[in-house]
């Protein structure tokens, strides 16, 4: 287990390799819930077409391209909001809460994505590519859709995959309109510990952790 403070890396992996790996630091840490935080301005890596191919001119695209080839390479991303992050094992998604500035709530985000695996320096997951954008009012919209359907429908992932994220994704959204789980709970006014830095990358983050 971890102590709060504790700086770790999220590791996404696709058949062996990183995909996107990025800080976080450790809010709390119980069997049943892992808090996470990542605070705008955290540098992580996302995986970007190698040098020698075209670049799809979409993100979609792009992202695609990369996970069927397996042959992408890195580039730095600034997280742009800050974003407490709730991860229950065995669930197949994240849910995220972020915030312009201490205290201005922007909303919620169910990001699909495989249950966490611990590791030596942090957690293993994967993005799923679907997402849910939930206002502060409980609103929601998928996001990715079609992205996501396009990632099944060429085999990239595989059926039984897609039918367990549809199935999630349904999960959560019942939980969003019934306000169950994180849904109930006073996240929004929630603030982080002001002496925590903005957390970096260690060495060793492009390696899938033992
Ligand atoms: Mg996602």
């Amino acid at each position: 287990m971890w102590e709060p403070g504790d700086v770790i890396v999220h590791q996404e992996a696709w058949r062996g390799r990183v995909w996107a790996p990025r800080p976080m630091i450790v809010v709390e840490d119980k069997a049943d819930r892992l808090l996470l935080w990542i605070p705008k301005g955290t540098v992580r890596k996302i995986p970007a077409t190698p040098l020698d191919r075209i670049d799809p001119s979409t993100k979609d695209a792009r992202a695609i391209e990369n996970l069927a080839r397996g042959d992408w390479i890195y580039t730095d991303h600034t997280w742009e909001v800050s974003s407490l992050w709730i991860l229950c094992p065995g669930d197949w998604h994240a849910v995220w809460i972020s915030w312009s500035e201490p205290g201005a709530q922007l909303g919620w985000y169910v990001n699909l994505q495989f249950p966490l695996r611990r590791t030596s320096v942090g957690i293993e997951s994967m993005d799923l590519m679907l997402d849910i954008v939930v206002e502060p009012d409980f609103s929601w919209r998928l996001k990715d859709e079609g992205e996501f359907e396009e990632v099944v429908r060429r085999g990239i992932f595989d059926e039984e995959l897609g039918h367990r994220v549809r199935e999630e994704a349904r999960d959560a959204i019942e939980s969003i309109e019934m306000k169950q789980g994180p849904f109930a709970e006073p996240w929004p006014a929630w603030t982080a510990d002001p002496t925590w830095p903005i957390p970096s990358l260690v060495d060793g983050w492009d390696v899938v952790a033992k």
